[in-house]
């Protein structure tokens, strides 16, 4: 595993016995998350203006900071107020102008909440957040009102009535862990929170949202991915934001879980200073796709308070979407969404490109700007559809087609079908008894 003199000297300044060994041990690192400015500055060996410390040290009063000695190495100390990774990190000067817009909880995520750790808000599907605290608080996260507070942390007996209420909900087919950081809990609870879901016949896929292979990658151990692969299928959703944010360390974590057979994706939040820009956009997702992880959401900034200093307007974030499609692999394009207040659910917003219809054309422009027209069909005869599906033509059958068919001499051992001998067709004795 990668280890650079920075990391060495990060590691040395925190414990006399730092090694190779303890830096990548994913428990010594949450051990040794960066809390105060002071620390933070001792481990950089820099010195912030006067009035960026003092309201940073009010802030984390209200929004605490915890930042993993593993991602606080890969700030840049020469571009310091630039770097994307200490933006994402350390609190700006700006984190407690509450804007008018900001709101506590602005997705509802509280109020659509039926059972203690659940939100339910689509029909097929819910959030279940098992864990409240993270390695590393990020500045623009959305549930800052709950990460980091003591008082929120789910208890066992609560995560049962999660567990009851998703059980009792046979239409909930997908269940989304959250939190905070599931991957912060300890091997053996997320063994048995996974074992007790999959003991829910109507559940069909899990997803797992993480920031792990970003802001410790460590924690990516053999024994996660192996304890993981029994509860197939498991999908998991990372949060990569700016492409040097992929290191080695995070390569190796992504391909762990990927060799593992797991889906992954990635959701980036659109931050203003981060990553609003299509250049280093682009340069994200072909990195997020060398290592087979396929974006799958670039997030309007939501209305949570303390963030208005990251918020963009939307036009950027369509414009980003603009240079990506056509311009690159379709499949590195994300979907990008608003997030509706007052919990509406996901919005997509995407560039136009229908520019005009008539009744029987459409006219469209493709990403090179140029116009073309899609001649429609003449007679199309529109399905009489009164939801009566017993009487309909069309083959609504959704089981599995037969794929299995037993030929040649195969057919004579297996049981499952009466034929006893194989025949020529042109066999005289045959053709005789025909007769
Ligand atoms: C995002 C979200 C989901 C999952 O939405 P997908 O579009 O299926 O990824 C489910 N529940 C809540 C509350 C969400 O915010
Ligand atoms: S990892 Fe996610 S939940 Fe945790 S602080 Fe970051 S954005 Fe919030």
């Amino acid at each position: 595993m990668s280890y650079t003199q920075n990391q060495q000297n990060i590691a040395e300044k925190i414990t006399s016995d730092a090694s190779r060994l303890n830096w990548h041990d994913w428990k010594w690192q949450v051990k040794h998350c960066i809390k105060s400015l002071d620390m933070f500055e001792k481990l950089l060996g820099v010195t912030l203006p006067q009035k960026w410390r003092e309201k940073v040290n009010q802030t984390i009063e209200k929004f605490p900071m915890s930042i993993t000695p593993y991602y606080l190495s890969l700030i840049d100390t020469d571009v310091l107020e630039n770097d994307p990774v200490l933006l994402q990190s350390l609190s700006s000067i700006h984190e407690l102008d509450i804007s008018a817009a900001d709101m506590e909880d602005p997705l509802h995520e509280d109020i659509d909440s039926p059972a203690p750790c659940i939100t339910h808000r689509y029909p097929d599907r819910v959030l279940f957040l098992v864990s409240n605290t993270c390695a590393m608080y990020c500045r623009h996260c959305t549930r800052k009102r709950k990460v980091g507070d003591i008082d929120s942390i789910p208890s066992k007996e609560f995560m049962r009535q999660g567990i009851e209420y998703i059980k009792n909900n046979p239409e909930i087919r997908d269940v989304l862990l959250s939190g905070g950081d599931p991957f912060l809990l300890s091997t053996t609870h997320l063994d048995w929170v996974l074992t007790e879901l999959r003991k829910i016949e109507h559940i069909e896929i899990i997803r797992i949202g993480t920031r792990t292979p970003v802001v410790l990658p460590y924690r990516i151990t053999d024994e996660l991915v192996t304890m993981l692969k029994k509860h197939h299928p498991i999908w998991i959703n990372t949060h990569f934001n700016h492409p040097r944010e992929l290191t080695n360390s995070s390569r190796t974590a992504l391909a762990k879980l990927a060799d593992a057979g797991i889906p992954l994706g990635n959701q980036s939040v659109l931050l203003a200073g981060v990553n609003d820009c299509p250049r280093i956009m682009r340069a994200l997702v072909h990195k997020l796709a060398y290592s087979r992880v396929r974006p799958y959401y670039l997030y309007q900034c939501d209305l949570s308070e303390g963030l208005s200093h990251f918020r963009t307007p939307v036009g950027k974030g369509i414009e980003i979407i603009e240079s990506l499609i056509g311009h690159t692999s379709g499949f590195c394009v994300p979907t990008y969404v608003i997030d509706a207040p007052g919990g509406g659910g996901k919005i997509p917003v995407m560039p136009n490109y229908l520019v005009s219809w008539s009744t029987n054309k459409v006219i469209l422009r493709n990403y090179e700007g140029v116009i073309t027209s899609y001649q429609e069909p003449e007679s199309y005869e529109s399905n009489f559809c009164d939801r009566d599906c017993v009487n309909c033509d069309l083959q609504l059958s959704t089981e599995d087609a037969t794929e299995h068919q037993s030929i040649g001499i195969e057919k004579l051992l297996c049981d499952s079908d009466a034929t006893i001998s194989l025949i020529p067709n042109d066999n005289s004795r045959i053709e005789r008894r025909n007769d």
